[in-house]
């Protein structure tokens, strides 16, 4: 069932895959519904747990999509990762199982990197799709054997979806190849539901209390589940993964506030006309 905002929020914050394009095709209604906001001078922020771009690369598809974003809107676990590990351990040495650009990030950032088990203090799994046996040993034995390193995650996804209901193993493969041998626990985990991701992108905008923000995503358990246990508002689009019934069947405290079947539902019906939309 279709519910839709009838007010305008003070800040968006968006989901990518599913929400705004699904692969390399935009959504319907994404394109006007960005330049709307921007037409009402409302902030936009774009979340995604994707390490294997970093916001400029975001940056870079969405213009391909033909929508403008600037890198510094696009908040994805490459910058809540580098973000907690300047704030919480700047001087730690890592090991990132990761590809280039969180790697690049984490250079830029002056965390220092190595893969010598015995000087690494924290192995970071993410979804590196050059994860190899010789990296596991690394992570082994800076965990295991030497008795010195902790475990954190870029992001709890267990794979990416693709289009065609395909998908690649992501960051809980590996953490989970990690946590199996040397029987740790991961310790953090960056991306959504964390609240980290939260708090990363709402550092970004002016000063809102959590009802002026609404999180818009096509997850439960990731967007959903993040607007929920950090009190912002919450919209689930039915263009990605959630479904009309999975959304019917939550009960009504873990219910989304809005389910919109295309994401241009975000702005309320009474403003259509001021650009010419019509219903469709
Ligand atoms: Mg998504």
């Amino acid at each position: 069932m279709v519910r839709v905002p009838q007010q305008l929020f003070d800040a968006y914050l968006f989901d990518l895959d599913g929400t705004i394009y699904l692969g390399d095709q935009v959504l319907p209604g994404a394109t006007r519904l960005i330049a709307a906001l921007r037409h009402y001078g409302r902030p936009v922020r774009f979340l995604s747990n994707n390490p294997t771009r970093d916001p400029a690369q975001y940056a870079a598809k969405l213009a391909g999509l033909g929508i403008s974003v600037r890198p510094d809107e696009i908040v994805n676990t490459v910058v809540t990762t580098v973000s907690w590990l300047k704030a919480q351990h700047p001087d730690a040495v890592v090991f990132p199982i990761a590809e280039a650009p969180l790697i690049r990030a984490l250079t830029e950032a002056g965390i220092r990197i190595s893969d010598r088990p015995e000087e690494i203090d924290i192995v970071i799994a993410s979804y590196d799709r050059g994860f190899d046996y010789r990296k596991l040993q690394i992570a082994f034995d800076a965990i295991w054997f030497h008795r010195r390193a902790f475990l954190v995650q870029t992001n709890p996804d267990r794979f990416c979806p693709y289009p065609g209901g395909r998908g690649q193993p992501d960051a809980a493969a590996i953490t989970a190849a990690i946590e199996a041998s040397t029987q740790t626990t991961c310790r953090h985990s960056f991306g959504k539901p964390d609240p980290l991701m939260m708090e990363t992108v709402l550092a970004t905008l002016p000063p809102l209390s959590p009802h002026q923000v609404v999180m818009v995503g096509d997850r439960v358990h990731t967007d959903l589940q993040l607007a929920k246990s950090t009190g912002v508002c919450s919209a689930v689009v039915l263009t990605g993964e959630a479904t009309a019934g999975e959304v019917d069947a939550l009960s009504p405290t873990s219910a989304p506030d809005f389910v919109l079947d295309r994401i241009d539902r975000l702005i309320p019906p009474g403003l259509w006309g001021e650009f010419g939309w019509s219903a469709c």
